[in-house]
């Protein structure tokens, strides 16, 4: 069931944070509910989260409507939109999300930084990072990235919170931490350079095969699917 297994993960989080002496409470937990139901999400809410993620902006309208008409519009749920997103689809994404980690582009922050200006919004989004360089994967080159956020720190809509990256699958999780050590090291050049005047502070790095690998080298924003919604 959806509660246990969150019962479970945080309970391995907390074993993590304890071993790194860590607070629990700096690790946000984003259930990814693509190819799940409202009704399954209304569960992880039940359950005591209020982190919601998505990657296909049209499956989460439909799902965003139905908990909104529902007594859930009631309840503090932070809606994150963790997926590729097309350009001509910023303006549904900006319309829902309260984080968008997926931006990879000069391109698409214009116009998300556009979308919001016109919904009187300021988005607050993360830079997407292909550190691992696999061509199937989305994100910015870690080697243009610095130049990327410099230009969009300029765009009055649109705050920039952090880095988010997606690390190859492998067998052995452990095999995944060079990523995440690289993500780090990423985030922790941009705010020695003062590449934007305040500290960026999230890193979305993990998911269900390897968060707690990503935790120890300094995720605090993990992203699940399958440990909460599969038995
Ligand atoms: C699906 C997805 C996740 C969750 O993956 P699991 O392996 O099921 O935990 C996390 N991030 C992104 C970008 C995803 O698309």
């Amino acid at each position: 069931m959806i509660k246990d297994n969150i019962v479970g993960i945080k309970s391995r989080i907390t074993r993590v944070c304890v071993a790194l002496n860590k607070d629990e409470r700096e690790i946000t937990l984003v259930a990814v509910s693509k190819n799940r139901t409202a009704s399954e999400i209304k569960e992880v809410i039940d359950s005591g989260l209020i982190d919601i993620g998505e990657n296909r902006i049209q499956e989460a309208l439909l799902k965003y409507q139905s908990l909104a008409s529902s007594t859930y519009n009631l309840t503090p749920v932070r809606w994150h939109m963790v997926g590729h997103l097309q350009t001509n689809k910023a303006k549904d994404a900006v319309k829902i999300f309260d984080l968008i980690h997926s931006v990879d582009s000069l391109h698409l922050a214009l116009e998300i930084d556009k979308q919001a200006k016109l919904a009187d919004k300021v988005q607050d989004i993360l830079i997407e990072v292909n550190v691992s360089g696999e061509p199937s994967k989305f994100g910015l080159n870690p080697d243009t990235a610095i130049e990327i956020v410099k230009e969009i720190t300029r765009l009055k809509n649109i705050k920039i919170s952090g880095l988010m990256t997606v690390a190859p699958i492998v067998n052995d999780p452990e095999d995944a931490r060079p990523y995440f050590r690289s993500l780090k090291g990423l985030l922790d050049k941009i705010n020695r350079l003062r590449v934007v005047s305040y500290e960026l502070r999230v890193l979305s790095m993990g998911m269900t095969d390897d968060f707690e690998v990503a935790i120890s080298e300094g995720s605090n924003m993990i992203r699940l699917g399958r440990a909460i919604f599969e038995n």
